[in-house]
């Protein structure tokens, strides 16, 4: 039995129709767990602009750093589109980032058997199923690297600079191998060694780490034969560990394999246990408020939460079941369905989940 607190930012959109289903479903894994989660309700993005002015209040960053994790729903939508630019509702994403100090950013890519379908590579290619994990660095690199204009050979020319720190390069390694040893142990450090002198030092210092970890199987990829692998025969990929510019690039590759933006959770970690866990997909405000949302994303969330944050692998699994048993019977929101399936809203989705847990 475990005493777990859960800063829940529901965010816009359909934001808190997700979320709450997966609150439910937390809810339901405490009860046949017994583990006792602790939910604290904060504001961040459009409505937090609307309550108070701002995107992220102090109060909400205060929630977050005394909880033992982060639930977002997703922020922004046209509503709050023309707010001046350091106010978007999108910002308070870059600042929870930032303040809670989270470097790594995980995101699976998993193919339900039951929704081959949805894939758009050819069927023998992922037969028997997929399940990649992307570890990307999400606060150093060429993103957060010097930039500007200068006078160069042809004239004005603009420059952003790659850097990255032995010590950033170790964290994220370090969260990649451990999370290798909660799966598959196998670690692929995509890069582009071949050209870049920030590749180099990443191939060194995960050479060095590798050690510490005998029973991962370490490779290295370069990033456009990565690309490729991951179209031409993505199964042979466990754990993928890259810099943040080609960890943007790959993660949204790897997603599109997975067929629907609605299935895919993600995880935000720093150093500790503590993490963030959020859809990978934005506030949907085309489908906002009609029950129509696919909270799977967040309902698996939440299971990312349980395993990465709380190493409670059991009660991960259970919400992982429930989830591959809805789609087993053919239980479809609106962006997965196809004929001869059962279509339901978000609410029900939600409820048939949490049947199974
Ligand atoms: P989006 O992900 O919100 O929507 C893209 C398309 O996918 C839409 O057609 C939408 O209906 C569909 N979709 C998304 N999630 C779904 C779900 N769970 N079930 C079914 N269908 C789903 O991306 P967008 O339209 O580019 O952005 C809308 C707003 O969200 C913008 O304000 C954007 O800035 C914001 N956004 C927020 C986040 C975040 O909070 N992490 C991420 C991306 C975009």
């Amino acid at each position: 039995m475990g005493n777990y607190r859960i800063a829940v930012i529901q965010g816009d959109g359909i934001g808190p129709e997700v979320t709450q289903e997966a609150v439910n479903v937390l809810k339901a894994v405490g009860e046949r767990f017994q583990h006792n989660f602790t939910m604290e309700y904060a504001l961040a993005g459009g409505c937090a602009i609307d309550a108070c002015g701002e995107c992220l209040p102090a109060e909400t960053l205060t929630i977050c750093k005394e909880a033992d994790s982060v639930i977002l729903g997703a922020v922004g939508g046209p509503k709050w589109d023309n707010v001046p630019n350091a106010q978007r509702p999108e910002k308070a994403l870059l600042g929870l980032r930032a303040e809670l100090e989270l470097f790594s950013n995980l995101r699976p890519a998993k193919i339900y058997d039951a929704l081959a379908d949805a894939c758009p590579l050819k069927a023998d290619i992922v037969e028997g199923g997929l399940d990649i994990l992307i570890v990307r660095e999400l606060t150093g690199g060429i993103y957060f690297g010097e930039r500007g204009y200068r006078e160069g050979k042809y004239g004005i020319e603009a420059y952003d600079i790659e850097a990255y720190s032995e010590m950033e390069i170790k964290r994220i390694l370090k969260n990649a191998f451990e999370v290798a040893m909660q799966r598959n142990k196998k670690v692929c450090c995509v890069d582009k060694a071949n050209v870049l002198e920030t590749s180099r030092l990443w191939r060194k210092v995960a050479e060095e780490m590798k050690n510490d970890y005998p029973e991962v199987d370490l490779s290295f990829m370069y990033v456009d034969n990565a690309a490729m692998q991951l179209v031409r025969n993505p199964k042979q990929f466990d754990v993928m560990v890259t810099s943040n510019i080609f960890g943007d690039i790959l993660s949204d590759e790897a997603s599109m394999i997975t067929g629907s933006i609605g299935l895919l959770p993600s995880a935000s970690l720093g150093e500790g246990t503590f993490g963030m866990y959020e859809p990978i997909h934005g506030s949907a405000p085309d489908i906002a408020g009609q029950n129509k949302a696919n909270p799977i994303a967040a309902i698996l969330s939440v299971a990312m939460m349980l395993k990465y944050s709380f190493h409670l692998e059991k009660e991960a699994e259970a919400i992982e079941n429930a989830v591959k048993t809805v789609l087993e019977e053919g239980l479809r929101t609106p962006d997965i369905f196809s004929e001869g399936t059962s279509l339901l809203g978000t609410k029900e989705m939600g409820q048939a989940i949490l049947a199974h847990i």
